[in-house]
């Protein structure tokens, strides 16, 4: 047949058609809610293999998250090679021990959760004078099993992070429990924000990103609706 493609070149325009269609309907609901601007549509690539990285990364898009820092310098450190201008978003938790792993590879961290964390970004940032864009990850439902600091610990946190170490804090991040409607959450993320004189807020995913975008998220973390459901 002759407009047979290869399986490359199918994936290839799949994932472009798709990306294409999403990222027109995100533009029309934030203009629809009233933004003057589109937020950052954080492509989440965690549990996808390189071969469903690639022909995503050719259609030019330049966000991409992963929520595990090995998997992501497994994943990544080829493909950075090829596509240099991508930029990195870690959205998941952070141990210590592997903060300069995190630092050299990602471009934003959007886990940033304890004074301790903080500390080792600091002493990372002096040592190789390079760090990333940092979101500060709020636990908004005060749920045990999740990371991210208290409304109430948000204010020393940030004070430490931003004004004693002078770290770029440039957001908050937060993930609404699961059975909740999630507008309540984005909102008050948004309120916390604007009190404390912080810019982006990361919030919204697949299931939820409309109204995280009514509620004036910065960027948004979308995985199955960019990739497919994950095995
Ligand atoms: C996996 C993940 C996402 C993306 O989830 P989807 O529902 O697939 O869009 C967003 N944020 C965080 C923190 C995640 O771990």
């Amino acid at each position: 047949m002759p407009d047979q493609k290869s399986a490359p070149e199918q994936g290839a325009h799949m994932a472009a058609a798709r990306r294409e269609a999403l990222l027109s309907q995100i533009s029309e609901m934030s203009r629809r809610a009233g933004q003057s601007d589109a937020p950052t549509t954080i492509a989440v690539s965690k549990t996808f293999a390189a071969d469903r990285i690639r022909p995503v990364l050719e259609t030019g898009h330049i966000d991409f998250g992963e929520n595990r820092v090995q998997e992501a310098a497994d994943k990544w450190q080829a493909l950075k090679e090829d596509f240099p201008h991508v930029r990195l978003h870690l959205i998941g938790p952070l141990q210590s021990n592997k903060t300069g792993q995190a630092m050299a590879l990602f471009d934003a961290i959007h886990s940033l959760d304890r004074p301790k964390l903080a500390r080792a970004i600091a002493a990372e940032r002096d040592r190789t004078g390079h760090c990333p864009a940092l979101f500060i990850q709020v636990n908004l439902g005060d749920e045990p099993q999740k990371a991210g600091v208290t409304t109430a610990e948000l204010p020393a946190l940030l004070a430490l992070s931003r004004d004693t170490l002078g770290l770029p804090v440039v957001g908050l991040m937060c993930l609404p429990p699961a059975t909740a409607v999630p507008a309540p959450y984005f909102a008050k993320l948004n309120n916390l924000a604007t009190a404390h004189d912080v810019a982006h807020l990361s919030m919204g995913m697949s299931g939820d990103y409309k109204q995280a975008i009514e509620q004036g998220a910065t960027h948004i973390r979308l995985g199955t609706a960019f990739f497919g459901q994950r095995s």
